[in-house]
């Protein structure tokens, strides 16, 4: 019925850059996203695919360009709640196509088509759309409906990843006042073991998981949703240690997911015992011995961090489903967690931060803080770290 062939055996598949036909967006692309909507019965035609833009067969082998998928859904039974959940499959169905690839979320994504792939005939949004929607209507089915728009003119990503932004962050919004304390459930999320097999994320309301896309929120109405699905209820049970946040009913499932490799989770260290990575994450924690801190690295920052190694580097040291102590995969948003990393002092333990995170959680770092932790304009090595930190007094050199 297509081109290529489908289904889950797909997921770990990885295309190297010279393996590649076209490749969509990506840390040098600046702008690319996804969005899923959930709209009224007739404001959609049911298995439409619309392109916008350029389509795979109309541009050079081997080149980049940005990506905007909205997918469209409507049905009875849908709530906005819910949307985040069929957003996050997005990235699933991607990689059940063979020789597709898809990595991370939101406005982050990074795809890639193999070239063995187009050759058989996979060259058209139109075909990955249809293949989408399938996956979608059959695994889902209370969508009804659903309507796939592709679009790679620049101008019209830029406009609409400015636009989902927004609504990322509402959804983000959704969860203040939330706390661990308060609720008997945390989430779990097992869909990245394709990637790494021993992972799973652990999702609390003060802990996003590190993709970034699925909160606390979204577990609860994706369990609603699917409950033989890849997010399942944990209850958290007995708080067994309150300064390290570690819980019986984590350790349980985190034992059983993984099939005995890690047995505790701290959930908000980085020293001791730390919660795994997959590879999807927004963001890397990475300990610095010399200064006793913290820097963090994010997906599309380029070039060196602070401890003269890239992303790339460093994500290859935190990823795979071990427990790597120093070494986190977060979510950005998990920095405006009050329990962010608080086992291991929280924010004041942070001394590097690129300049675009620094901006973007410019609110919650407290002033006196702010300009002592050192960005790569101001430190591009330890030892300027080291000067940076004394000069401006940050509280870890007093
Ligand atoms: Fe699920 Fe975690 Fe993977 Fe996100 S990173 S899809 S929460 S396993
Ligand atoms: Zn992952």
């Amino acid at each position: 019925m297509f081109s290529v062939d489908v289904g889950p055996q797909y997921e770990g598949e990885r295309i190297r850059k010279e393996e590649y036909y076209i490749e969509l967006g990506g840390p040098h692309i600046p702008f690319k996203g996804e969005l899923v909507t959930i709209r009224g019965m007739e404001e959609i035609e049911h298995e439409k695919v619309i392109i916008i833009g350029k389509d795979i067969k109309d541009v050079e082998e081997g080149s980049s360009h940005p990506l905007f998928i909205q997918v469209d859904i409507a049905g009875e039974a849908l709530e906005k709640d819910m949307e985040p959940v069929f957003e996050r499959r997005i990235h699933m169905y991607c990689n059940y196509i063979e020789g597709f690839w898809h990595m991370a979320q939101r406005d982050e994504i990074w795809l890639r088509l193999h070239k063995d792939s187009f050759k058989k005939g996979l060259n058209s949004f139109n075909e990955v759309g249809q293949i989408l929607m399938l996956l979608f209507t059959s695994e889902l089915p209370i969508i009804e409906k659903i309507q796939i728009t592709f679009v790679t003119d620049a101008a019209k990503v830029e406009e609409m990843v400015l636009e989902a932004i927004k609504v990322y962050q509402a959804r983000d919004d959704r969860l203040k006042g939330l706390i661990e304390e308060d609720i008997e459930d945390f989430y779990g999320c097992t869909l990245c073991q394709s990637f790494a097999p021993t992972h799973i994320c652990i999702i609390t309301p003060e802990r996003m998981s590190l993709c970034g896309s699925v909160s606390w929120l979204d577990g609860k109405a994706a369990y609603k949703i699917d409950p033989e699905g890849p997010q399942f209820a944990v209850m958290k049970g007995e708080l067994l240690d309150p300064e390290k946040y570690i819980y019986s009913g984590v350790n349980e499932i985190v034992a059983l997911k993984s099939l005995g490799k890690n047995t505790v989770f701290c959930l908000h260290s980085v020293l001791e015992n730390p919660h795994t990575s997959c590879g999807c994450f927004q963001a890397i924690v990475f300990y610095i011995p010399e200064v006793d801190g913290f820097g963090i690295v994010h997906r599309d920052f380029v070039g060196e961090s602070v401890i003269g190694v890239p992303f790339s580097s460093l994500a290859g040291e935190a990823s795979g489903g071990v427990q790597q102590e120093g070494y986190l995969g977060i979510a950005i948003s998990y920095m405006r967690s009050p329990k962010f990393l608080i086992s291991d002092g929280g924010l004041k333990k942070i001394v590097w931060l690129p300049k675009a995170i620094k901006e973007s959680v410019k609110d919650i770092i407290p002033e006196d803080l702010y300009d002592k932790i050192a960005t790569e304009d101001d430190a591009k090595n330890v030892d300027e770290l080291m000067g940076y930190l004394k000069t401006t007094g940050h509280p870890l050199m007093a």
